[in-house]
């Protein structure tokens, strides 16, 4: 077995494919060394290797040794140096490299092959000794931590020591003779530590370090950053040992590191900073200001000391035109590290470099139309959930945070308000054009005129998929759900928090992107759906199959949709229309009303307000498919539930106080998300349903006669379980909608389908399928009903589950694909059988979620549907599904 691969002098024996075996790292160097730039020799030990010497009691295989000496034999040739020769010494970085980039976890030792014999000679060849004992001093400290496990205190000690017995302060005043006494020190007191001296033999420090490095990819921090990251132990890491060289020797020397386009925006300028006479470490540690690299970028920032094109011009050029090739062969925005020894320029890494959802959008825009790559590589180049950052204000990075409370991020974006703790009063704050932020225990249907007005929603009840963040994400207001630490005190004004206490109208930030409440007002950044974003969005609608369409009930939302791309409405929720706070009173009198006909004459009042209601959303929609579901929450959730709102609604609406009150305990129920709801109380009260599919056929019939594009309507029914129910609900629509076309004299086509949201829909699709043309898996009640998990509780001891990693994801945000997802399949699989063309699509929040998109196309959906605000996610999601 080959576990060596060196690299060099313009040749490679890896390349940049070999990741798994060389690390990342040692990967790119070999593909840098093989396109002739400038890399110092060196050589890569497999991360097989390293799996080797974990499953062989850290012992190497047995030829690596001879391997080793091989290759450090090849860098010695290409150098002209030797390993521990003091006339020419070779020095060699030693470091980690895993298969995916673990940044500070593991360990690295540079400057081996110093001893007392190697440090003159590098001192005679360089002609400067202070340079070589502060080198060798470096190495001694960081050779007896990594390697030795001797803290660095011992050695911080000694050197304050030194600059109090010279009265200095910094590093730099030491001369040569200094750093000579601090070097004895180092040594004597390794010897006193460890018993034994400090390795002299450059191979016994080689071989300790490449121990060292192995040993760290078990250390804790890497084993924590691994669970973090879903990185597997079996990864292993690579060890690479290159040649040294220095930017340290002098002023035409240098270090620095370099991105080939701007990361946070794009733009397609080298970006970067470096340091003159400084080593790798020197730049990361922020001991000195670093330095820009070009001239523009100086002269922007309006700093004075010279950037790299102006100190070191000809470096600079050639480093301007390797970072170019290197972008053009990698095919990617490059961050990359580099050293200049006494003007020749290194190329220590090369990878492709993490960037902003912005700034990843407008590369992927630029690089297609440059040629780099192609649209469908643009389309697959940006992370469709970080569009959520783009398309909502969002908290300037910058800006400081002081956190006042944490929950979970319900619907992303961020809004500055005034708090508030009652709907009525947000919508009169609201309605006024005050920015407020609505903070509740948890909201009912009866807040949303409140939550509407209010720029951000915090509750301190309910998770992911809770009234409160189901409607601020379909609204597109930032909402932080669950926050638990919060004890609110209405009566009082206040709110209680981890100690603090914030007052109503005191003004607070949500982030809804991180779940944090912050105090005060806090810089944001403004969304832009123009330029770039319309450009990849146009690119993604050509590769996607899926058809994408959003939840929307409210003119509002159907306009967001449409703003948004939306091709349709796949979930038009009719409740919303009943909880208007003008109609609830003719609500209330239909639930209190004594028998049908009482109840006949309550829903005649709300009749002509829904139909007005669908013209507007119809008109909106403009011939696009609106599907509008039926009736859903039981009716208790339109009445008040304490005896003090019952009076006052009682009072306010004319109504008999008692009777109120007795219909209020009639109708609780104990366990509301299983009870009298859905397409049961159309069951039970076929009247409420009649009325609503009379008032949407009127309205169809309305737009249509008067000569617009009429919508293509489909008729949805909720919590369908039997065919049986399904049979009788497509009868019940079938009969209203032929006597209203009939009395307008409008033929109009319709689809008449049912929502599959629960296990024995699923199970039972073929006979749902009998009388229902499409299927909507409403996911948030099947997830619910599947596990058995309260979609309104799970907020509570969630967080559990995913800490103790039973839970990868929470299930209400991403479709559990093993168990909901195998009872979407089968209920796709059985409702073909029965009718080949049953439309099928999904309604859940899942919708809007790209693992689970990546689901639907995989089973073949027709259809996604989700928030407005999500429908460009799930259009690039769709894309890359599809590609
Ligand atoms: C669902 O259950 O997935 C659904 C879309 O309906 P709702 O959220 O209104 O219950
Ligand atoms: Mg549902």
């Amino acid at each position: 077995t080959r576990w060596v691969y060196a690299f060099g002098g313009g040749a490679a024996e890896g390349d940049a494919s070999m990741r798994n075996l060389l690390g990342g790292k040692g990967a790119n160097l070999a593909e840098m060394s093989a396109l002739g730039l400038p890399v110092p020799p060196g050589f890569t030990i497999t991360t097989e290797a390293c799996n080797h010497f974990y499953a062989h009691e850290r012992s190497y295989p047995e030829v690596l040794g001879a391997q080793v000496e091989a290759a450090l034999a090849g860098v010695e040739a290409l150098t002209g140096k030797r390993f521990g020769d003091p006339e020419a010494p070779l020095l060699v970085s030693v470091r980690s490299g895993g298969r995916a980039s673990m940044p500070g976890m593991m360990d690295t030792v540079l400057n081996l092959g110093l001893n007392d014999a190697t440090a003159e000679g590098l001192a005679a060849l360089g002609g400067d000794r202070r340079f070589a004992l502060d080198s060798y001093r470096r190495f001694i400290q960081m050779y007896s931590n990594v390697v030795l496990g001797l803290d660095h205190h011992l050695f911080e000690e000694i050197l304050d020591n030194h600059k109090d017995r010279l009265d200095v302060t910094v590093d730099t005043a030491l001369s040569a003779g200094d750093w000579e006494k601090v070097v004895a020190d180092y040594k004597a007191a390794v010897e006193e530590e460890l018993g034994e001296p400090f390795p002299q033999d450059p191979k016994a420090q080689l071989w300790g370090a490449i121990g060292a490095v192995f040993a760290s990819w078990m250390n804790e921090r890497a084993k924590f950053y691994r669970r973090m990251h879903d990185i597997p132990e079996s990864w292993g890491t690579a060890v690479n040992i290159q040649a040294m060289v220095f930017g340290n020797m002098g002023d035409s020397s240098a270090t620095g590191v370099a991105f080939t386009r701007n990361p946070s925006t794009g733009e397609n300028r080298l970006y970067g900073e470096f340091l003159i006479n400084a080593q790798g470490e020197d730049v990361v540690a922020g001991i000195r200001t670093p330095q820009a690299l070009t001239r523009a970028a100086r002269e922007e920032m309006g700093d004075r000391s010279p950037s790299m094109e102006e100190a070191l011009p000809e470096v600079f050029e050639q480093f301007r035109d390797v970072v170019a090739r290197l972008e053009r062969h990698y095919r990617d925005m490059q961050d990359v590290e580099f050293t200049v020894e006494r003007g020749r320029l290194y190329m220590l890494q090369t990878r492709n470099g993490k960037r902003t959802a912005k700034a990843a959008l407008k590369m992927a825009v630029d690089m297609a139309a440059e040629g780099l790559i192609s649209r469908e590589e643009a389309v697959m180049r940006v992370d469709p959930a970080s569009l959520d950052q783009l398309l909502h204000p969002t908290i300037d990075p910058a800006s400081p945070r002081d956190v006042v409370a944490t929950g979970l991020p319900a619907s992303p974006g961020a809004a500055t308000g005034a708090v508030v703790f009652d709907a009525d009063e947000a919508q009169r704050r609201g309605g006024a054009g005050e920015a407020v932020i609505l903070v509740r225990e948890e909201t009912s249907p009866e807040d949303i005129h409140g939550m509407h007005a209010a720029r951000g929603i915090v509750t301190a009840r309910g998770g992911m998929t809770s009234h409160a963040a189901v409607v601020a994400r379909g609204m597109g207001r930032p909402c932080v759900s669950g926050a638990g630490d919060i004890r609110i005190d209405e009566k009082a004004g206040v709110f209680h928090v981890r100690g603090r206490t914030i007052h109503a109208g005191e003004v607070v930030t949500v982030d809804g992107s991180r779940g944090d409440v912050l105090s005060g007002a806090v810089q944001m950044i403004e969304p832009e759906l123009t330029g770039d974003f319309a450009t990849l969005m146009g690119w993604a609608d050509g590769f996607r199959r899926l058809r994408v369409r959003a939840n929307a009930e409210t003119p509002l939302d159907a306009r967001t949709a449409r703003q948004f791309g939306a091709e349709g409405i796949g979930l038009c929720r009719t409740e919303h229309m009943f909880f208007d706070e003008h109609r609830i009173q003719a609500v209330r009198e239909m639930i209190l009303a004594d028998d049908e006909a009482g109840r006949r004459a309550a829903l005649a009042k709300i009749l002509p307000m829904q139909r007005a209601d669908f013209v507007e959303i119809f008109n909106i929609m403009d011939g696009l498919p609106v599907t509008i579901r039926l009736l859903d929450p039981p009716l208790h959730e339109f009445l008040p539930q304490t005896e003090e709102d019952v009076r006052a609604v009682a009072e306010a609406g004319g109504l008999d106080a008692d009777k109120l009150w007795r219909r209020v305990r009639e109708l609780h129920e104990t366990n509301p998300m299983l009870g009298h709801r859905g397409c049961r109380l159309g069951i039970s009260y076929p009247e409420i349903y009649e009325m609503q599919v009379r008032a949407i056929f009127e309205a169809a019939c309305e737009i249509a006669g008067a000569g617009r594009t009429a919508p293509i309507v489909e008729i949805m029914h909720p919590l369908v379980a039997k065919g049986e129910e399904m049979r009788f609900l497509r009868n019940l629509t079938d009969r209203v909608a032929k006597a209203v076309m009939a009395e307008r004299a409008v033929e109009l086509p319709y689809a008449v389908g049912t929502m599959v949201e629960l296990p024995r829909a699923a199970l039972r699709a073929a006979d749902l399928a009998e009388s229902a043309e499409f299927f909507s898996f409403g996911t948030n009640d099947l997830t619910q009903t599947t596990f058995g998990i309260s979609r309104d509780d799970s907020g509570r001891f969630l967080n559990a589950y995913l800490e103790k990693g039973i839970f990868e994801k929470d299930p209400f945000v991403s479709l559990d694909q093993e168990g909901v997802g195998d009872l979407i399949r089968i209920a796709a699989e059985r409702g073909r059988a029965v009718r080949p063309g049953v439309k099928l699509g999904i309604c859940g929040e899942h919708g809007g979620d790209p693992a689970s998109i990546q689901f639907c196309e995989a089973i073949g959906l027709d259809y996604v549907s989700c928030s407005p605000f999500r429908t460009p996610i799930a259009r690039l999601a769709a894309a890359q599904a599809a590609l």
